[in-house]
């Protein structure tokens, strides 16, 4: 058995190029930093609910609390495309014995807190939660989930790591694990 932990994590952060203009975000420092000690799990819920890359970009729209996904320039609403995904993608991704994941900030999709979102007056504010990070805190409440932005500070990311070994058994199938990462 690998000693590895999973992690799961946006996929363009892994440098997969996924992202609506076919660029993709590998953070290179995280990567490294983490890299040796984790097997990860790629998801980029965009292109795995069928999205094609390249695509237009989508910004979240409406009450903060249950936004919409919508096209940016053609106005098309994708919100019940990705929330049906989503709910299915996670429910697999419980049984594959995660032990955290990392999301891209800033993301209508992933992004875990502070979105932009485009509320009923028009106004930007930084109060949204991307449509599969809500779903992923959703059905797995107890799972360490970090965006990689916070994840520059070395004092979240070892907080991070630490929250890895007190992982329960509902949001890891293999909770006794021996972990062979060490916060830095
Ligand atoms: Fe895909 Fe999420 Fe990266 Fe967007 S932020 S490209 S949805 S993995």
């Amino acid at each position: 058995m690998s000693a590895k932990i999973k992690l799961g994590i946006s996929a363009c952060l892994l440098g997969q190029a996924v992202r609506y203009d076919g660029s993709h975000k590998l953070d290179r420092i995280l990567i490294e930093a983490l890299g040796e000690f984790v097997d990860y799990v790629p998801v980029c819920p965009e292109v795995e609910c069928g999205m094609p890359v390249p695509r237009e970009a989508m910004h979240l729209v409406g009450n903060p609390e249950s936004p919409r996904l919508i096209t940016i320039r053609t106005g098309v609403d994708k919100t019940n495309r990705m929330t049906r995904w989503a709910e299915k993608r996670v429910v697999e991704l419980m049984k594959e014995g995660l032990m955290g994941f990392i999301l891209k900030s800033n993301s209508p999709s992933c992004g875990m807190e502070r979105v932009k979102v485009c509320n009923e007056n028009n106004r930007t504010v930084r109060k949204g939660v991307g449509l599969f990070a809500r779903a992923l805190m959703k059905h797995l409440p107890l799972l360490p989930i970090e965006e990689e932005g916070r994840l520059q500070d070395p004092a979240i990311r070892k907080n991070f790591i630490r929250r890895f070994r007190s992982v329960p058994i509902c949001a890891n199938p293999r909770p006794n694990i021996m972990l062979r990462i060490k916060p830095k």
